[in-house]
């Protein structure tokens, strides 16, 4: 059997050990050290926008302070988009909060600005204006942050803007992650660049940054015994993760357009295959980062052929795929949660399958992932 080849797997410089030993080195084996002030720093010159960055534990924590911030609390409603890993909607639960589900549009497959607007202003009209509202770059792809943002605004309801998937990513040239009132970034072992396990507060002043630090570490009031007015959390980045994360940013920018290539690759392959589409930019204003490559498939045009036919025939030469994320509001989880919208994401859901998009594919991989898939389309 040939090697496993990967939706999305880590993909090490070399680099990163210099960092890593330099922590053992100077034994900052702990969540506080040069490796976390460096990565920050790293991460603010990339996002560029006067950003404050907090590095964090994962990007679900990050997720989790922003909502804190917010002020949201029990009984409080959140704005989400539904279709989105559970990452997403999680923390509103944590805080006892509850997640109103908004559906995507066809275009950025991200929250709908019409579904939103009805969702918001049903749910003002039952008393209960939402208190954030979280949206999602999913795959990569930007969501429609000028619509969605001048309504937020409008009704002065604060956006979290989760990132985690869109690290590199442009919207008008300017980097994602820097547009809302908080930015979510992950640095998961699948994601873009990783730390192994990390994520990131993307803040837009040194006073919002120094209170997800202090959250982060526990809520210590200054003084020289434990001290705390508030709930704490012990979501620090450690210092060892910062340094593979340094590592990876010197090569950032390569794995994105290594990551951009594999999704030409399978415009390339899927161009002359009908029934089938590669989601791609929706206009001339945008850049994915093409974290993955998903494609639908309608089994009306392909003459029967499924995305689970495609999906088991790519698994049976050892090649991982997978079904997009399943809308939130069809988990089992959040069915008590009011959903917003008209069925798109769950269409995308029932003909999507997201394909090997790592930096660390060869051309062995991608001629073993072709020859696979033309197999099952007879080409
Ligand atoms: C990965 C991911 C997260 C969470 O990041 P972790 O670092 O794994 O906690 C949040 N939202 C989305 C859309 C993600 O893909």
């Amino acid at each position: 059997m040939d090697n496993k080849i990967w939706l999305s797997s880590p993909h090490l410089s070399g680099s990163e050990l210099n960092f890593v030993k330099q922590a053992f080195d100077t034994n900052w084996v702990a969540p506080i050290g040069p490796n976390i002030n460096g990565f920050e720093k790293d991460l603010e010159s990339y996002l560029k926008e006067n950003t404050h960055i907090a590095a964090l534990s994962s990007g679900t924590a990050a997720i989790h302070l922003a909502l804190v911030q917010a002020g949201v609390g029990p009984d409080d409603e959140v704005i989400c988009q539904s279709f989105s890993f559970c990452a997403t909607v999680n923390p509103i639960i944590y805080l006892g909060a509850r997640p109103i589900l908004v559906d995507s549009e066809k275009d950025t497959w991200n929250i709908c600005p019409k579904a939103l607007k009805e969702a918001v202003e049903d749910r003002i009209s039952k008393g209960k204006k939402p208190k954030a509202i979280l949206a999602v770059h999913l795959y990569g792809m930007p969501y429609k942050i000028d619509e969605v943002h001048a309504f937020a605004k409008a009704h002065k309801i604060p956006v979290i803007e989760d990132s985690a998937e869109a690290l590199g990513s442009t919207y008008k040239s300017r980097k994602c992650g820097t547009f809302g009132d908080y930015g979510v970034l992950s640095f998961n072992g699948n994601k873009v660049i990783t730390t192994s396990g990390g994520g990131a507060l993307v803040c837009h002043s040194k006073e919002t940054k120094d209170k997800t630090v202090f959250l982060a570490t526990q809520a210590r009031d200054q003084a020289p015994h434990y001290q705390h007015s508030e709930v704490g959390y012990n979501y620090r980045l450690s210092n060892i993760s910062a340094g593979i994360g340094r590592g990876q940013m010197e090569v950032l920018d390569k794995y994105i357009v290594l990551r951009q290539r594999m999704n030409k690759f399978y415009q390339e392959i899927f161009k002359d295959i009908e029934g089938v589409r590669v989601q791609k930019e929706y206009s001339k204003d945008i850049a994915s980062n093409h974290w993955l490559t998903v494609i639908l498939v309608d089994s009306s045009k392909t003459g029967g052929i499924t995305r689970e036919d495609l999906r088991l025939a790519l698994k049976a030469d050892n090649i991982e795929s997978r079904p997009l994320w399943k809308p939130m509001h069809l988990q089992p989880l959040c069915e008590d949660f009011p959903y917003y919208g008209n069925k798109v994401c769950e269409t995308l859901f029932e003909n999507g399958l997201c394909l090997p998009s790592g930096s660390n594919l060869n051309d062995n991989d991608r001629s073993r992932i072709k020859s696979s898939i033309l197999k099952v389309f007879k080409k």
